[in-house]
């Protein structure tokens, strides 16, 4: 608003001080920015964010597992509020990076001694950026350990292997390799571009932080 140029100036200088701040704190956590990146869609079609951020949310079983904090529970859906298997539908990289684990033993329904994520990728995008893919389809993957991978490119088949109630892709991003290092707390995903159901309306957006009811469209 106009006028007021010394509380412009104080608000300028305020800002300032706080882009440094954040700045400083992301030079200590390790030179992160925490939603610079943009990531590819990992799917094509109408899909909804079931399960997502923010953390504590009770009705997201994510947030008690920090390396889970900002993960996604994506499902195709029919319509814009009616989940469908999404059994078969083909998934693509988020970025491009190196696949540095990748397995894919078990059938699509839950069985004893199974890994969690069930049949899954782990995808390297930088030093301390790694991107859990799960729950896929037997044999469906399509990408191997050491394999270079460019964003949309396709990985595998979505399915409803590991720990898994209803066939859906699980994706989060966390600092380390291992992703039953449980602890270490994951990572913001910003995607992007993408189309986003506001409820009357589709509307498009270069790059958005997914939120859980998100529905893309
Ligand atoms: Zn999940």
């Amino acid at each position: 608003m106009g006028g007021g140029g010394g509380g412009e100036m104080r608000s300028i200088y305020r800002g300032s001080i706080l882009r440094w701040f954040v700045g400083l704190i992301f030079v200590l956590l390790g030179g992160q920015t925490a939603v610079a990146q943009t990531l590819q869609l990992p799917f094509q079609g109408t899909w909804a964010a079931l399960q997502g951020p923010p953390c504590p949310n009770s009705g997201n079983h994510h947030c008690s597992t920090p390396n889970q904090q900002f993960a996604y529970d994506f499902v195709a859906v029919a319509g814009f509020n009616h989940p469908v298997s999404c059994i078969g539908r083909p998934l693509f990289s988020p970025t491009g990076g190196q696949v540095v684990s990748a397995l894919d033993m078990y059938p699509n329904y839950a069985v004893p001694n199974m890994h969690p994520a069930g049949n899954h990728v782990v995808i390297q995008r930088s030093p301390n950026e790694f991107i859990l893919m799960a729950h896929f389809s037997p044999g469906t993957i399509s990408v191997a350990v050491g394999q270079q991978v460019t964003a949309g490119q396709q990985v595998g088949l979505c399915g409803n292997s590991g720990q898994s109630t209803f066939p859906h892709l699980h994706i989060h991003m966390q600092p380390t390799v291992d992703v039953l290092n449980f602890g270490t707390p994951g990572m913001p995903m910003n995607f992007g571009p993408l189309s986003l159901w506001n409820g009357t309306a589709c509307v498009p957006l270069a790059s958005h932080l997914l939120r859980a009811g998100d529905h893309l469209c």
